[in-house]
């Protein structure tokens, strides 16, 4: 874990989500807000993904996307939007992200990467991932359909990421307020199953999406003829 010379007062904490938001829904959303409240965080930073390395190309293109995130988050001051990785012309490395993060935000910013439970069993499949730990502390959210992780993810986790957990995990925010990187905070959060694949779906087959996501983001959906 870093030390850092005692320099007075720690930044607040600032949570980062990010994802494909293909499209964003209230999952994401609430994952955002739970975290910010649970954890102490100052504020959440949410970076749509421009080109996702882990899957196929997006259903919707990255413009779509960043437009949707901005949509969804309107009028929270506490929600915040980055298109770096929307405008960048590389593949989306979190690793990457985080690096172009602490060279804006300075050493001293404790970051919390919020990932959902099935984000983090497939973190050692992520690019650079041992390093993570050295930019970011990360926050991890229980998730339908995932084992539930209790406090220290009994059985679920592969042997590496097991290895990777020891010594950094904590009980609550409090452990993400006095250091900028490297220690892992569980939290629970209310049980949503909703994904964008769900979402997808339900458009392909015609349903109806209402109320699984903000209605602006389903008007700028229907304007655009997007998931058709
Ligand atoms: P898809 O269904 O297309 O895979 P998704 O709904 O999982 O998409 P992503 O953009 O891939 O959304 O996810 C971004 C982050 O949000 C991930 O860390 C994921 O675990 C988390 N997340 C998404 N939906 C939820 C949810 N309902 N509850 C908790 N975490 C969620």
């Amino acid at each position: 874990m870093p030390s850092i010379p005692e320099q007075g007062a720690w930044p607040a904490p600032l949570g980062l989500l990010g994802g494909t938001f293909d499209p964003i829904h209230h999952g994401h959303l609430r994952l955002a807000e739970e975290a910010r409240e649970a954890l102490g965080l100052a504020r959440v930073r949410l970076i749509p993904a421009g080109q996702p390395p882990h899957r196929s190309s997006p259903r919707s293109l990255a413009a779509h996307r960043l437009a949707m995130t901005r949509l969804a988050i309107a009028g929270n001051p506490l929600l915040e939007v980055d298109d770096g990785e929307v405008l960048a012309s590389t593949r989306s490395y979190t690793v990457l992200t985080l690096e172009r993060l602490r060279s804006e935000l300075g050493s001293r910013q404790p970051l919390v990467l919020i990932l959902g439970a099935d984000a983090f069993e497939g973190l050692p499949s992520w690019h650079r991932w041992t390093e993570l730990l050295g930019l970011t502390h990360i926050a991890v959210a229980n998730r339908p359909g995932y084992a539930p992780h209790g406090r220290r993810w009994p059985g679920t986790l592969s042997a590496e990421l097991d290895a990777a957990c020891a010594g950094r995990i904590g009980e609550n925010g409090a452990a993400l307020a006095t250091s900028p990187a490297g220690r892992i905070v569980p939290f629970d959060m209310t049980p949503l199953a909703i994904s964008a694949s769900l979402i997808r779906d339900l458009f392909a087959g015609g349903h109806s999406v209402r109320y699984l996501l903000p209605d602006p983001v389903l008007d700028y959906i229907d304007k655009h003829s997007l998931y058709r």
